[in-house]
């Protein structure tokens, strides 16, 4: 049939590139190989194309951050995650030490100090490590529509390393951005991060984002049409760190990046794509999943402001 062929022709043009590396900060990551490469898309209705190494397993990291800031906003409410965390992009790298001068809070969701502000939000006042961890994971195989596990070799790799995280967390609670013990929270967001994942599960995940909410595989309503339009929202602008206008105009499609290699595509009302390469380049997004949305946005004239 003519899409996955249309798949396979796209992954055969662009898997001889091998330019960027992979991560290197995490064990896992860097040992990863390379070489792998995956693409699915799924439609709104759950039926899933895909091409390449479509089954195999990586970790979640930053594409985490979206679903996370949309289980936070079920929980709290807009204007309550509003006061602690803001929606402006940064333009700066995901793990800057940084907060908005005027408003003291993390810029917004998506750099690594309002995503940890944000898993700091989930479960009771005063959740602890064990009881949060498993809010995240829960709620995170909700969008998946399976039941997602946590690669605790991947989160005690990055935990060894953790340097930069755990100062950013000890910022966030000498500013009373929350009170929750700053090495838990860190724990708690690299367990989030450690969440493992195939492409069929991000198009899913992204596809539930592109139908307003609503899981395509299980027909849960995840989020609300109004908290997934702000995750979305959110997304476009700072998805993609100091390349979010670089992305926004050139592709134009809603998208986050993790450092695993993983990228995933909003395209609202229509599709979620997913794409798995593990060399990154200097922003810290898949090069060849990059430039794999790139063409797709091209050929399929996907780029959301172009007119229908
Ligand atoms: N675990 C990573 C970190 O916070 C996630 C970064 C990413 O995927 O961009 O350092």
């Amino acid at each position: 049939s003519p899409i996955p062929d249309f798949l396979d022709e796209t992954l055969d043009r662009f898997r001889p590139d091998r330019s960027g590396e992979n991560a290197d900060y995490i064990p896992d990551l860097a040992a990863a190989d390379p070489e792998k490469l995956a693409i699915c898309i799924s439609t709104l209705d759950g039926v899933e194309y895909t091409s390449g190494d479509a089954d195999h397993e990586f970790s979640i990291q930053s594409m985490s951050k979206p679903f996370i800031y949309g289980l936070a906003l079920e929980q709290e409410g807009l204007a309550g995650v509003l006061e602690k965390v803001g929606v402006e992009p940064s333009g700066e790298k995901f793990n800057e030490l940084s907060l908005d001068k005027k408003s003291g809070r993390p810029l917004n969701p998506m750099i690594n100090a309002g995503a940890m502000t944000i898993h700091s939000l989930l479960g009771d006042p005063g959740a602890g490590l064990a009881e949060r961890t498993e809010i995240v994971r829960a709620g995170l195989s909700r969008f998946a529509g399976r039941e997602l596990s946590i690669d605790e070799e991947v989160a005690n790799g990055e935990w060894r390393e953790a340097y930069r995280n755990v100062a950013i967390a000890n910022m966030l609670r000498s500013y009373d951005i929350f009170y929750d013990d700053p090495d838990e929270v860190v724990r708690g967001y690299i367990e989030q991060c450690a969440i493992t994942v195939t492409v069929k599960d991000l198009a899913i995940m992204a596809a539930t984002l592109a139908g307003g909410g609503h899981n395509p595989l299980t027909g849960e309503q995840v989020l609300s049409p109004r908290v997934n339009r702000q995750v979305l929202a959110v997304m476009m602008t700072c998805g993609m760190y100091d390349a979010a206008g670089d992305w926004m105009t050139e592709i134009g499609i809603p998208a986050k990046s993790g450092v695993s290699g993983g990228v995933f595509g909003v395209m609202p009302g229509q599709v979620g794509i997913a794409t798995f390469s593990p060399r990154l380049d200097r922003h810290g997004t898949s090069v060849r999943g990059a430039k794999i949305f790139q063409d797709l946005s091209d050929r399929l004239s996907l780029h959301i402001m172009d007119a229908p």
